[in-house]
Parts: structure tokens; C-alpha cells; sequence
């Protein structure tokens, strides 16, 4: 992303939203589904295919799209992932999904763009307070020297944050741990790196940079988080090659795609995306030519919950 549109959504961070949320059970989980605002994607800023298709793929000019967080509430763990462009408004939705703040133990980050970040900290302190989080080393190194702001954050969170390395296995636990003992963890090598092992409960963090120099899905034996592995549904399943200005480094961010899609067609895991039209949740497909296609989950109405409005947070 470039710093002009990067200081848009700063500034528009400081707005709140009236999102929507959903609730539903998947397969033993509880999913929710935590909505900025509908958004949508204009044509003129996706590039790798000819104007010309973009624009017959997409005649109205612009793919809806969406800002979504995700909850999931797994046999151990409330997981957040990523926290959506403003405190304000992921709290309100939080309200209106019968969520505390104190309820998530485990956030984890799929990348450091502020639609991303923007839930974190509520006046400056940990929104979270007994959340653990999770970014990709990388990811946060590279933030750390691009925008000094992402310092507050790391402070806010100083003892409870885990800087993984891609393949680990997330959360990342510790037991009565000395200070010397985290910090070395924070610098460990790959070759420290678990063999993920894929349950309900863990979450393997996963390279898929090139959007950003650190962006990661995460994923489980069930779900995958795609984080901005695509921007319009309406154009980047059908064509991957595709890219929205967003996305820092084009190729790699097409192989990330690409990779993905495979994994996702392959496994038959659900989908969960940050910009696919709300809900945001669904299925790859690959047909016998290697087209893929994007099928949104079906949520039927015995799965859905319906949630106490909590106001009390
Ligand atoms: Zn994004």
C-alpha cells in the first residue's frame, strides 16, 4: 500500500462504523463474522490482466467487498483474527455479538495494513487484555522501521506478544517463562520451528507474503484464514494473476494466490477472507481446465446463533 492511501486510512481509522456480525457453528467451532463496513473495490485499482477483461468481468466498475475480523471460539481458545480498521466499531460489534474483550486469549495478525490493526489499542492501551499476539516476525520488523507508530502497539502488548516464524505452530504457549528465555524466543530460527500439527486448537502460521513483506494465512484442520489474499472475489478467483494496488510486491503475491487457492481446493477447508463480501466465508473449487471459482458458504438457519446484545463492556 502506498503511504498517501496508508494516511487515508489512518485518519479514517479514527471513525467508527456501523458494521454487521454473524455467529454460526461450523463443524464443532463457533465462527463469528465481525464487519467493519460493506466496502467495495473500484476496477482502476486491480492490474496483471487488460483493462479490457477487468471490465467485462466487472461491468458495474467496482466489486463489492468488505472489512471483516473473525472470531472462532475452538474446544481451547477464543481466537481473534486481525482486529478490523478501528477500536470503536470491533467493540460495538462485539456488543452486538455477545463478545467481551476479556474473551480472547489468542489474536493473531495476518498483516500490519491499518484495516488490519486498527482494533488493537483502545486509548493507547491493549484492547485485549488477556490476549496473547501473534505477528509474523517479519512482518512486524518490517513495520517497525516503516512506521515508528506500530512501536505503541508492541509496548502495549510488551510481555504478550509472540513474534512466530512461519511454519510454527500458533499460539505459541509458555509456561512460567523467564524474561532471558522470551527474549530468546523472539529470536530463534526457523530450524526452531515446530512441525505444525493442524487441530481445532492450532493454527499453523503460514507464508503467504507478497501483499506484505510478512502477510500469513493461518491455518487448521479445518479453517484457512486468506487474509488479503484477494481483494475482489468478482475478479482474482477467476484470475489470479490478478492484483489489487495493495499488494506490495505483485509476483510473490500471485504465487501466495496461487498456492492457496491449491491448498484450500485440495484440503476443501473453509475460506475465511478479509475483504470477501460479508459473511466472508466459502469454498475454493478448481475445475479439471485449473479454473478456480469461489463458492460461499451455505449457513444454514439450525447453525446460526443468535446473540444477547451485551452491553455491559
Ligand atoms: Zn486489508
Amino acid at each position: 500500500m502506498n503511504m498517501r492511501l496508508c494516511s487515508i486510512l489512518l485518519c479514517v481509522a479514527s471513525l467508527s462504523f456501523a458494521g454487521q456480525t454473524k455467529t454460526f457453528k461450523y463443524d464443532g467451532l463457533e465462527i463469528t463474522v465481525l464487519q467493519d463496513k460493506p466496502t467495495s473495490m473500484p476496477n482502476k485499482i486491480f492490474h496483471g490482466a487488460p483493462v479490457e477483461e477487468i471490465n467485462e468481468a466487472v461491468p458495474k466498475g467496482t466489486s463489492p467487498a468488505s472489512i471483516n475480523a473473525f472470531v472462532v471460539k475452538t474446544p481451547q481458545h477464543t481466537f481473534l483474527i486481525d482486529t478490523g480498521m478501528n477500536t470503536d466499531t470491533l467493540l460495538q460489534n462485539f456488543r452486538n455479538a455477545g463478545l467481551k474483550p476479556e474473551d480472547i486469549d489468542v489474536v493473531l495478525i495476518t498483516h500490519m495494513h491499518a484495516d488490519h490493526i486498527g482494533g488493537l489499542l483502545r486509548d493507547g492501551k491493549a484492547t485485549f487484555p488477556k490476549a496473547t499476539l501473534h505477528i509474523a516476525k517479519e512482518e512486524f520488523f518490517y513495520w517497525r522501521q516503516a512506521n515508528p507508530n506500530i512501536k505503541q502497539i508492541a509496548n502495549a502488548y510488551l510481555k504478550r506478544t509472540e513474534l512466530f516464524i512461519y511454519g510454527e505452530d500458533l499460539p505459541i504457549v509458555r509456561a512460567a517463562q523467564s524474561e532471558t528465555e522470551k527474549n530468546v524466543g523472539l529470536f530463534r530460527n526457523t530450524k526452531a520451528a515446530k512441525i505444525a500439527q493442524q487441530t481445532d486448537d492450532i493454527f499453523q502460521g503460514r507464508d503467504a507474503s507478497g501483499h506484505t513483506p510478512g502477510h500469513t494465512v493461518f491455518e487448521s484442520n479445518k479453517l484457512i484464514f486468506f487474509g488479503d489474499l484477494v481483494h475482489s472475489a468478482a475478479l482474482q478467483f477467476a484470475d489470479p494473476n490478478i492484483c489489487a494496488q495493495f499488494d506490495m510486491e505483485m509476483p510473490k503475491a500471485v504465487q501466495s494466490r496461487r498456492k492457496f487457492y491449491d491448498v484450500a481446493a485440495e484440503t476443501k477447508k473453509l475460506i475465511l477472507g478479509a475483504h470477501l463480501p460479508f459473511p466472508g466465508v466459502g469454498y475454493v473449487l478448481k475445475d479439471e481446465g485449473g479454473h478456480y471459482s469461489f463458492k460461499p458458504l451455505e449457513i444454514k438457519p439450525e447453525d446460526i446463533i443468535e446473540k444477547q446484545n451485551n452491553n455491559d463492556n
